[in-house]
């Protein structure tokens, strides 16, 4: 222990990567922007590809992987496999067993990012520090049984590189030789991953910390538009937990939740199916149940 940090227990390369990207982000990414000006062209590369693989990870990793919400064709599964690796949040299987592990343990031990254990614990900590074995992949059965689900666990790290930093460098030389390539790098390639990851991060750290709690106070997930506004409609994280099957985080039809938008358009297009809601009826009976229990306790 030095200051308190268990250093036997740190994860070198999930740590070195995290924290020497984040600081790349606040270092490097502004003093490119001050030498060599802003292009228009970085910045849609940066938007295009944090659309792209901040979708895959909320419509594909989450909703369709880890919870089964809706059914999706090949070009979809495809897709989200392939760009939601460039997101460095490791495979879907990974994901969904500690996914899945979260929602079943949520607030005890076995929750790999457990609120209890404080806000950076949830946030980044559990990342930074193996404070437990890995779990084996125990919960994911469906998806072992997933050819395409098992080759992106095999091949996740090259994906990642070659989608999250080799195409933004190749983009940016194509459109402005060397000094684009290092633009593409830096700011389609690090900062971008810096952006989605702590939103993602977010919805385990803050989205369990700040918000109301319209359909269950058993656990401390919350629902927040602001959250929402940050991680592509998961933000409505309380009626997540509550029925953690519906396709939709943001329920109400005026809820911020472009990945529940995106996913009805798809099914529209035929690439997928099978969405799943849970019916009107039990929404409003478990938001009447709530509102019972809370003036039960303020009377
Ligand atoms: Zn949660
Ligand atoms: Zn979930």
């Amino acid at each position: 222990m030095i200051f308190r940090i268990p250093v036997s227990r740190i994860n070198w390369t999930t740590s070195s990567f995290l924290i020497g990207t984040f600081i790349l982000t606040l270092t490097a990414v502004p003093f490119y922007l001050w030498y060599f000006g802003i292009d228009w062209f970085q910045f849609a590369l940066f938007f295009v590809l944090l659309a792209a693989i901040g979708f895959s990870v909320t419509l594909g990793y989450h909703r369709l992987f880890s919870h089964m919400t809706f059914r999706a064709k090949l070009p979809v599964r495809l897709f989200t496999l392939i760009f939601g690796a460039a997101a460095f949040e490791n495979s879907v299987l990974m994901w969904a067993s500690e996914h899945r592990r979260h929602h079943k343990h949520v607030d005890h031990d076995e929750d790999p990012y457990d609120i209890t254990k404080g806000f950076f614990h949830a946030h980044i900590g559990w990342l930074l520090f193996k404070l437990l074995p890995q779990p084996p992949f125990d919960n994911v059965a469906d998806l072992k049984k997933d050819p395409l689900v098992m080759w992106q666990h095999r091949h996740v790290h090259l994906l990642a590189v070659m989608i999250g930093f080799v195409l933004p460098t190749l983009a940016g030389f194509a459109w402005d030789g060397w000094v684009g390539a290092l633009g593409g790098f830096l700011i389609g390639g690090v900062a971008r991953v810096v952006v989605l990851q702590h939103g993602t991060f977010l919805i385990n750290s803050a989205c369990h910390t700040i918000g109301r709690q319209p359909y269950s106070t058993r656990c401390s997930a919350r629902d927040s538009f602001f959250l929402a506004l940050f991680t592509f409609g998961e933000g409505y994280h309380n009626y997540h937990h509550q029925f953690q099957h519906d396709y939709r985080n943001g329920v109400k039809p005026w809820q911020w939740d472009p990945t529940k938008w995106l996913i009805w358009i798809l099914s529209k297009l035929g690439l997928v199916g099978g969405l799943r809601r849970v019916p009107q009826e039990a929404i409003e009976s478990t938001q009447a149940q709530v509102r019972d229990l809370r003036s039960k306790v303020e009377s």
